[in-house]
């Protein structure tokens, strides 16, 4: 028997983790991939308050050995379901808790082409901080228009011979202080109002083909792409116990709160106005100090 059982290994999770055990509660985290969630896609963090500048990969790990050295038992499986009675059922184990925090953040949206999963690790990557280096003097093609295509594209411009940035619109919605940034860089180039519509390649990605407005087709050979489109949540498994917005966040009643008792969220899961690394840990922090507060 568990006190709270985190569900998450991002920021937010891992704050929880933090704050749950600082308090000499029993907690399990669990994780079904790696920790650290979104926040290894950073390569550089200079909006947290107190840190002028760090990885997110080196943030994730330090927060991460913070919370093993106060003793965390972490299991990495992927959650099947939770029950009103704070059981959950993962996909090989169930465990038993006082209180559940879902921590459980957000995933990379997905173009939905064919040969999309395939590619993964064949040319195709979600975090350029991550795979940027298998492309050392190769051409690649980053595709989105947020801050993260925008960083991706200017990370990818010192370690790539070129970089195509292709968004659908004329206006990007990542900051100008980026796209500044990157009309400066001779290596990148910008293709607009143009979608990615096939991905070529027999066993590696080869090339791509972009649409214009017109539904003008051109192929753009390529060694990778990254893909730069935004997130979307994964509740699905627990909407039993919680609702969810239209967008499959999760709702709460006061930002932490779920619809069942004894049930938190925490982090990019719930349906929130700012999704940041500040914004996670607070409600990581927060979450805790909730679950603990109502437990005793
Ligand atoms: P985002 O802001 O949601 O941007 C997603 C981009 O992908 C948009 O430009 C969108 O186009 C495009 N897009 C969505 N679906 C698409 C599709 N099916 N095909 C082609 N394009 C598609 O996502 P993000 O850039 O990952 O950023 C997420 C959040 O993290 C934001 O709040 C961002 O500010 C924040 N962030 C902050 C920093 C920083 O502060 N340094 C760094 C990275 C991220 P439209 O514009 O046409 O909708």
């Amino acid at each position: 028997m568990y006190d709270i059982i985190i569900i998450g290994a991002g920021p937010a999770g891992l704050t929880s983790a933090l704050y749950a055990l600082r308090a000499n509660k029993k907690i399990l985290l669990l994780e079904a991939k790696s920790y650290g969630g979104q926040i290894l896609n950073a390569s550089k963090i200079e909006n947290y308050p107190g840190i002028e500048e760090i990885s997110g990969f080196d943030f994730a790990t330090n927060l991460m050995n913070q919370v093993k050295k106060l003793g965390a038992e972490i299991q990495y499986e992927t959650v099947l379901r939770i029950e009103e009675d704070k059981t959950v059922v993962t996909t090989k184990n169930t465990y038993q808790g006082h209180a559940i925090i879902i921590a459980t953040g957000v995933e990379n949206r997905k173009l939905n082409l064919e040969k999309e999963s395939f590619f993964v690790g064949k040319g195709i990557s979600y975090c350029a901080t991550c795979d940027g280096n298998f492309f050392k003097g190769k051409v690649v093609a980053v595709n989105g228009g947020g801050n993260t295509a925008l960083e991706d594209a200017l990370y990818l411009s010192s370690i790539a011979s070129q970089v195509y940035l292709i968004h659908r619109r004329e206006e990007f919605r990542g900051e100008d202080t980026y796209l500044e940034e990157i009309k400066k860089k001779e290596n990148i180039t910008l293709i607009l109002n143009a979608t990615i519509s096939s991905l070529n390649g027999e066993d590696v990605l080869e090339s791509i083909t972009i649409q214009d407005k017109e539904k003008n087709e051109t192929v753009l050979p390529i060694a990778g792409l990254f893909i730069a489109i935004g997130q979307v949540p994964n509740n699905e498994q627990f909407k039993n116990v919680v609702d969810l917005d239209s967008y499959g966040y999760i709702e709460t009643v006061d930002g932490i709160h779920t619809k069942t008792k004894g049930i938190y969220v925490a982090g990019d899961a719930r349906v929130k106005e700012l999704r940041q690394l500040t914004t996670a840990v607070s409600d990581g922090s927060q979450a805790a100090t909730m679950a603990i507060k109502e437990m005793e």
